[in-house]
């Protein structure tokens, strides 16, 4: 039960195990909000899935027609030729007489890469007792078509620790995406941190190819620690089904389990019966969903499509005038709180504001928005940060305009500008920022 230690410093959690998640990690004391929890580096990093051509060494975009002179697959320059990732794969790679094409828009035999990366690591015996310890989706993985390619791929290679299903289990089931960074990277501690739609920390990379984990919120001693893999702000409706696509999982934190969605409402519908009431997902069974008013029930399959069509048609929006029509529609059917609406309108305040009416406009939308935002994401997040920015420049532009058209006076706007001063403090502790001993490391 004692805590972590990394380098110098005490770190605050602990390993456990939970029946149904595996190996879980939690607070070892109390934490605060913006403390560092973890710093991990990668086991492996590679390419996604999905790809068209990349170096297989930093994951770059490949334009420069240079292919290491081993193996012929792409890599920027010598340099990456001779790099740490891709030497580990180059003579496996050299021994295959196939060579994909690579001037296609999508490889599909790049999903090889990452896993056969995996298989190849675990030779070590280091690396082997830290990748014993993560889960696979072995069963789901072997059926999932997009990874086939890949998959016969390393069948062909021999002496491998591990197969090739087992290698790509590991990375569907705990490799990251990361902001600011190309491809999938898989790390040893990082990968214990479970999934909550409303997670407690967040985490982002720091320099020497290591991430970063930090309190979103303040957590109590002996609660678990957890990670969002998606972007917060998608109604249940859509987002339950996304995450068992990509993660293979079926996602049991709060919001997800209740139907009120923590009292937002956010896939709610107005039903089309009574006018009155709100339609939400049953919470017993998933495939209709009732009236809290009438008790009217429709399919549960009805509302998903129409969910989906209707965020896709709000997606396409470009102007402001666009957008105002599709809100005034939509709000007739949907519930007022519904993340369709929400996705509109953070859309709309992060377009210019010209007039007096824009801006007044805009802050009963910012006030929505961060309403929502608060219990969607709460803490120190970056979306806060950007939120209190908007609010700022639309609470000065306006109260600039007021000030000149003399309805209020000058202490009244020097009050506005102690708020934003106030609201930027809380802003910058959002941020991003590096801890001084590993700022300057690479
Ligand atoms: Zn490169
Ligand atoms: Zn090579
Ligand atoms: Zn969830
Ligand atoms: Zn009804």
């Amino acid at each position: 039960m004692k805590s972590h230690r990394q380098g110098k410093q005490c770190l605050p959690f602990r390993i456990s195990y939970d029946d149904k998640k595996g190996r879980i990690v939690l607070a070892s004391r109390n934490i605060k909000a913006g403390d560092v929890i973890l710093i991990d580096k990668p086991l492996v990093q590679g390419p996604g899935a999905k790809t068209s051509a990349t170096c297989l060494n930093c994951l770059a975009g490949w334009s420069s027609g240079y292919t290491c002179s081993s193996c012929k697959w792409p890599v920027c320059n010598q340099q990456c030729e001779e790099g740490r990732w891709h030497q580990l794969e180059c003579s496996y790679l050299s021994s295959l007489s196939l060579l994909p094409d690579f001037t296609k828009e999508f490889i599909p035999e790049y999903s090889a890469i990452l896993p056969l990366r995996v298989c190849i690591s675990a030779k070590s015996s280091d690396t082997r007792k830290s990748l014993d310890l993560l889960m696979d989706h072995a069963g789901i993985v072997a059926n999932d078509e997009k990874l086939q390619q890949g998959l016969e791929l390393i069948e062909k290679l021999e002496e491998l620790p591990y197969s090739g299903v087992r290698g790509a289990g590991i990375i569907a089931t705990n490799a990251v995406s990361m902001p600011h960074r190309n491809g999938k990277w898989l790390f040893p501690t990082f990968s214990f941190l479970s999934h909550s739609c409303i997670s407690n920390a967040r985490f982002f990379p720091c320099p020497g190819e290591k991430i970063l984990v930090r309190a979103q919120v303040d957590i109590p001693d002996g609660e678990e620690v957890t990670i969002s893999y998606v972007e917060p702000g998608m109604g249940n409706v859509i987002r339950k089904e996304h995450i068992e696509k990509k993660w293979y999982f079926r996602c049991e934190c709060t919001l997800c389990q209740d139907p009120n969605e923590l009292g937002t409402f956010l896939s709610g519908m107005r039903c089309r019966f009574c006018k009155s009431g709100t339609m939400l997902q049953s919470s017993s069974v998933q495939d209709f969903w009732n009236c809290v008013n009438c008790q009217e029930k429709v399919d549960g399959s009805t509302m998903f499509v129409l969910s989906k069509t209707l965020f896709s048609k709000a997606k396409e929006m470009e102007s402001k005038e666009e957008i105002e029509n599709l809100l005034e529609n939509l709000e007739r059917i949907l519930h007022p709180n519904n993340f369709i609406l929400l996705h509109l309108k953070e859309k709309w305040v992060s377009l210019p504001c010209c007039t007096r009416e824009d801006l007044e406009k805009g802050l009963g939308y910012m006030s929505d928005i961060m309403k929502l935002r608060k219990i969607l994401e709460p803490g120190l997040t970056l979306s806060l940060a950007e939120n209190l920015k908007t609010l700022n420049q639309m609470m000065l532009e306006l109260g600039k305009l007021r000030l000149a058209a003399g309805e209020i006076q000058k202490a009244d706007f020097m009050k506005i500008v102690l708020g934003a001063a106030n609201n930027m403090k809380i802003a910058k502790k959002c941020y991003e920022t590096i801890p001084d001993e590993l700022a300057n490391k690479e």
